[in-house]
C-alpha cells in the first residue's frame, strides 16, 4: 500500500509532465526567456490554454496500459501502444519528425514492426535519438513501484522507447529517468545519479559528464539543440537542480527555448515525482486538457489522476 504522499507523487508524475507540456507549448521553438519576463500559461500557436501537446498524448496510452494492470514486458500490450499512437497521429495536430517517420513505416501493429520501422528510420538518417521516447517516459514507472521491480522498471522503459527510437542514448535516458521518478515517487528522493550508475560503466561514465554539464549551467545557457534526447535532458536536469519548487522547476524548463514543452515535459515527470501532484498552481492544472479528448468526451487532469492512481493499484 502506497501512502498518500506517494500517491501524490505518482499522480505528480503525470500532472507536472502534463503541465510542463502545456505551459511550454506557446513558446516553443522561441529563443529563450531569461528571467525576469516571467513565464505564463496561455494559448499560443495550434494550442489553447492549458492544452497539452504530443508529449502528454504519446504518455496516455502508455498509462492506459498500465492503469489496466498490462505489463509492459509483452507484445501485445506494447502492440496496443503502438496502435493507439496510429490512431492519435492520424488526427494530432503536432507529431514529431522521427516518431511520424517511424509510425508512418509501420505495416503490421506489432512491437517487431515497430522495433524494425525505428531501424530503418536509424538507418535511413544516420541517428535516431530525437527527445521523443523520453517525453512520454512517465507512467512506465508506475507500473513496478514494487519491491524489487527497478531493474524491470528500466527494462521496460528501454523496451517502449525502442518501440520508435532505436538510438542507445534514447533508450538510456528513459531508464535511468524512469528509474529516478520509480525512487522519487517511493522515497521523495532525487536519485538520477544512482539511476546512472545502473547502467555499463562506459555509458554511466559518459552520462554523469552530461549530467555534470547540466549541474553547472541554466537551461538557458545550455545548446539549444534539445530536440536531441541528450540535450532535453541535460536541460531537464538543469532546471530540476536548480528550481526550488515544482513551479520554479517548470518554468526554468520552459526558459530554455526552442523544444520548449518537451523539455518541461520531461522536467516534470520527474520533479512531479519529487514534488507530487498538489505542489502544482490549481490554475494550471484545472486548464489542463488535450487528446483523447474531442467534442463528445473532456480528458484533463481529472482523468489523467484516475488513470494514474489505477496504475499504482490505488483503491
Ligand atoms: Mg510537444
Amino acid at each position: 500500500m502506497l501512502t498518500q504522499q506517494q500517491l501524490d507523487r505518482a499522480v505528480g508524475t503525470v500532472i507536472a509532465s502534463a503541465a510542463g507540456d502545456a505551459l511550454g507549448a506557446p513558446y516553443e521553438f522561441h529563443a529563450p526567456v531569461l528571467p525576469p519576463t516571467p513565464i505564463t500559461l496561455h494559448a499560443g500557436g495550434p494550442w489553447e490554454l492549458g492544452e497539452w501537446t504530443d508529449d502528454t498524448s504519446m504518455a496516455v496510452p502508455i498509462l492506459q496500459a498500465v492503469a489496466r494492470g498490462r505489463g509492459l514486458d509483452d507484445s501485445t500490450t506494447l502492440a496496443g501502444i503502438v496502435g493507439e499512437w496510429i490512431g492519435w497521429c492520424r488526427s494530432a495536430k503536432d507529431v514529431g519528425i522521427q516518431t511520424k517517420a517511424v509510425l508512418a513505416g509501420i505495416r503490421h501493429v506489432t512491437e517487431e514492426d515497430a522495433r524494425t520501422a525505428a531501424r530503418a528510420v536509424h538507418d535511413r538518417n544516420g541517428r535516431s535519438g530525437g527527445n521523443g521516447s523520453l517525453m512520454r517516459t512517465g507512467p512506465v514507472a508506475l507500473g513496478y513501484l514494487g519491491d524489487g521491480q527497478a531493474d524491470a522498471a528500466a527494462a521496460a522503459a528501454r523496451r517502449v522507447s525502442e518501440l520508435t527510437h532505436f538510438e542507445v542514448d534514447a533508450g538510456d535516458a528513459c531508464a535511468v529517468w524512469s528509474l529516478a521518478i520509480r525512487s522519487a515517487i517511493l522515497d521523495g528522493t532525487l536519485e538520477l545519479r544512482t539511476a546512472v550508475d545502473t547502467l555499463p560503466v562506459e555509458r554511466a561514465s559518459v552520462w554523469h559528464g552530461r549530467l555534470d554539464a547540466a549541474e553547472a549551467a541554466l537551461p538557458w545557457e545550455l545548446p539549444d539543440n534539445n530536440g536531441w534526447v541528450v540535450a532535453a535532458l541535460q536541460a531537464a536536469w538543469s532546471a530540476i537542480t536548480h528550481g526550488s519548487s515544482l513551479r520554479e522547476v517548470l518554468e526554468l524548463a520552459v526558459r530554455a527555448g526552442n523544444d520548449t514543452d518537451t523539455v518541461a515535459a520531461i522536467a516534470g515527470s520527474l520533479a512531479g515525482a519529487v514534488f507530487g501532484a498538489s505542489e502544482l498552481p490549481d490554475e494550471w492544472v484545472s486548464a489542463l486538457h488535450g487528446w483523447p479528448a474531442d467534442e463528445f468526451r473532456s480528458f484533463g487532469a481529472a482523468e489523467l489522476t484516475d488513470l494514474a492512481l489505477k496504475a499504482v493499484g490505488a483503491p
